[in-house]
C-alpha cells in the first residue's frame, strides 16, 4: 500500500452555485488540473474527487462538488450527490460571487454550521467589482460571523491567502482519535492475530491490519504477528515477556479467547477501529437491543461501500445467520449500501453499521447522530460479532468506559 487511505485523508469540498468557478479555484489552489472547467453552468455533474499532499498538512481529499442551486430531473441528482458530499466533509470552501443574493450561500451556511463544520468563505471574481462593492460585501457575510477572502482567480489574486486560511483549518482540526497507542505504553509489545484464509487477499494484508501495524511502528510499540494457529504457541513459548494485548481477527475470536491467557488482555481489530471510527458507547447501548428483539422485527444492515466478497458475506450472510440462531426469532433483514443511503430509521428495531474501513470518522459519526436523533437503537459489526459469540465483555476491557455502559443494567 503506498498511498495514504482515503479514510484518512482530510476531506476538504469546495461548495457554491453553479458557475461560480469552483473548479478553477481548486486547480488554482492544487496547482494542477482537477475537473472540468466550463463556462456552461452545470459542468461538474459528479462530485469530483483529488488526493493530494497538501504542504505542510500532508494528505488530504479534495471534492469539487456540483451546483446546489440546480432545477430539474439532473439538478436533483446533483443535489442529492452534493448533500452526500456535505455528509462527509471535514473542511467547507463556500465560494460566492457579487451576483448572488446571498441566500442560496446562507441556507447552505446554517446545513454546514449544523454540522459543526469549519467554513472558509472565498468571493471569487473580485476583478468585476468596485472597491465599494467589494468592501459592502464584505461587510454583509463579516455580519454574520464568518471571514471572507475575496480572490479573482481570473487574475490569480487572493489564492495563496485562501489556501493559508485552508491551512490554519486543518491544523486546528482535532485528529481522529488513535487505534491502539493510547492503550500501549511504547516498548510494550502486542499480538496481532490474523487468520489467512480464502478471504485474505494474496500477498497483501487487509487495511485495518496494516493501519494497526503502522500505528505500533509510530507509537514504538513492539508487535507480533501470527495465524491463530501460533498464537498458543507464540505466548507460551516464543515470546520471553507476556503481551499487553492480542488484538485478533474477528473471525478467530473463540479461538483467540481460548488461546490467550485471562491475564492478558484481548480484543478485535473491529472493536479498536469501531471506536476510532465511530462511538464505541453507543454501539454497545445499541447492540444490548439484541435482547429486546421480536418476531418479526426489521433489522438493517448498513454497508458504506459495494463490494465483492470472495466467500460468504459477513454483513449479507454471516450476520443475519448468527443473530436469528442467536435470538432464536424470525428477524428480517434489509440491507442499505452507500454514504447517504435512503431508508426510514423508524422501519428498524436495529441498525448494524459496517466497520467503515473505507470512509471518514466524519461520515460514520454524522450517520450515528441522525440514528441518535431517531432514537433508533445502531451498533456495528465487530461489537456485535463479540457480542453473539459471547466474549464482547473480555473484548471490552482495554476500554472502561465501553465496559462500565455494557455492564450498566439500567440501559
Ligand atoms: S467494512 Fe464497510 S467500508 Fe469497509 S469494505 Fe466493508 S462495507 Fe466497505
Amino acid at each position: 500500500m503506498n498511498e495514504t487511505p482515503k479514510g484518512n485523508r482530510i476531506h476538504i469540498a469546495i461548495f457554491g452555485k453553479r458557475n461560480v468557478g469552483k473548479s478553477s479555484f481548486m486547480n488554482a489552489l492544487l496547482g494542477q488540473p482537477m475537473s472540468i472547467v466550463s463556462a456552461t453552468p452545470g459542468t461538474t455533474t459528479d462530485p469530483v474527487e483529488k488526493a493530494y499532499e497538501l504542504q505542510p498538512v500532508g494528505p488530504v481529499m479534495f471534492i469539487d462538488t456540483a451546483g446546489l442551486d440546480d432545477e430539474g430531473e439532473l439538478g436533483n441528482q446533483r443535489i442529492k450527490q452534493t448533500e452526500i458530499v456535505i455528509n462527509k466533509t471535514d473542511i467547507a470552501i463556500l465560494m460566492i460571487e457579487h451576483t448572488s443574493d446571498g441566500v442560496f450561500e446562507k441556507n447552505l451556511m446554517n446545513k454546514l454550521s449544523e454540522l459543526k463544520i469549519p467554513t472558509i468563505l472565498v468571493l471569487n471574481k473580485i476583478d468585476l467589482v468596485s472597491d465599494e462593492e467589494l468592501k459592502n460585501i464584505i461587510n454583509v457575510y463579516n455580519n454574520q460571523n464568518a471571514t471572507i477572502y475575496p480572490i479573482s482567480v481570473m487574475l490569480n489574486k487572493g489564492i495563496e491567502e485562501a489556501k493559508k486560511a485552508l491551512i490554519k483549518h486543518i491544523e486546528n482540526k482535532q485528529p481522529d482519535p488513535p487505534i491502539i497507542m493510547d492503550l500501549i505504553k511504547p516498548g510494550e509489545n502486542v499480538v496481532l492475530v490474523i487468520p489467512i484464509d480464502k478471504e485474505a487477499p494474496k500477498g497483501r494484508l487487509i487495511l485495518p491490519q496494516v493501519q494497526t501495524i503502522r500505528e505500533c511502528l509510530d507509537a514504538d510499540i513492539s508487535c507480533t504477528v501470527v495465524k491463530e494457529k501460533e498464537l498458543h504457541h507464540t505466548l507460551t513459548h516464543v515470546l520471553k515477556q507476556k503481551p499487553k494485548l492480542v488484538i485478533t481477527d474477528s473471525q478467530a475470536f473463540l479461538k483467540a479467547d481460548a488461546d490467550t491467557p485471562s491475564d492478558i488482555m484481548l480484543t478485535s481489530f473491529s472493536i479498536l477501529f469501531a471506536r476510532q471510527k465511530g462511538d464505541l458507547n453507543t454501539y454497545i447501548k445499541g447492540v444490548k437491543h439484541v435482547n429486546k428483539l421480536k418476531n418479526g422485527d426489521k433489522i438493517l444492515v448498513a454497508e458504506l461501500c459495494s463490494h465483492k466478497p470472495i466467500t460468504e458475506d459477513i454483513g449479507r450472510v454471516k450476520i443475519p445467520r448468527w443473530l436469528r440462531q442467536h435470538t432464536g426469532l424470525n428477524l428480517i433483514f434489509d440491507f442499505a449500501v452507500g454514504a447517504k443511503p435512503t431508508f426510514n430509521p423508524n422501519d428498524y428495531a436495529l441498525i448494524i453499521q459496517c466497520g467503515g474501513c473505507m470512509v471518514t470518522r466524519t461520515l460514520i459519526m454524522n450517520r450515528i447522530n441522525d440514528l441518535q436523533k431517531s432514537e433508533i437503537p445502531v451498533t456495528n459489526y465487530g461489537v456485535l460479532i463479540a457480542y453473539m459469540h459471547g466474549i464482547l465483555k473480555r473484548a471490552l476491557t482495554p476500554f472502561p468506559s465501553a465496559l462500565m455502559e455494557f455492564e450498566n443494567e439500567s440501559n
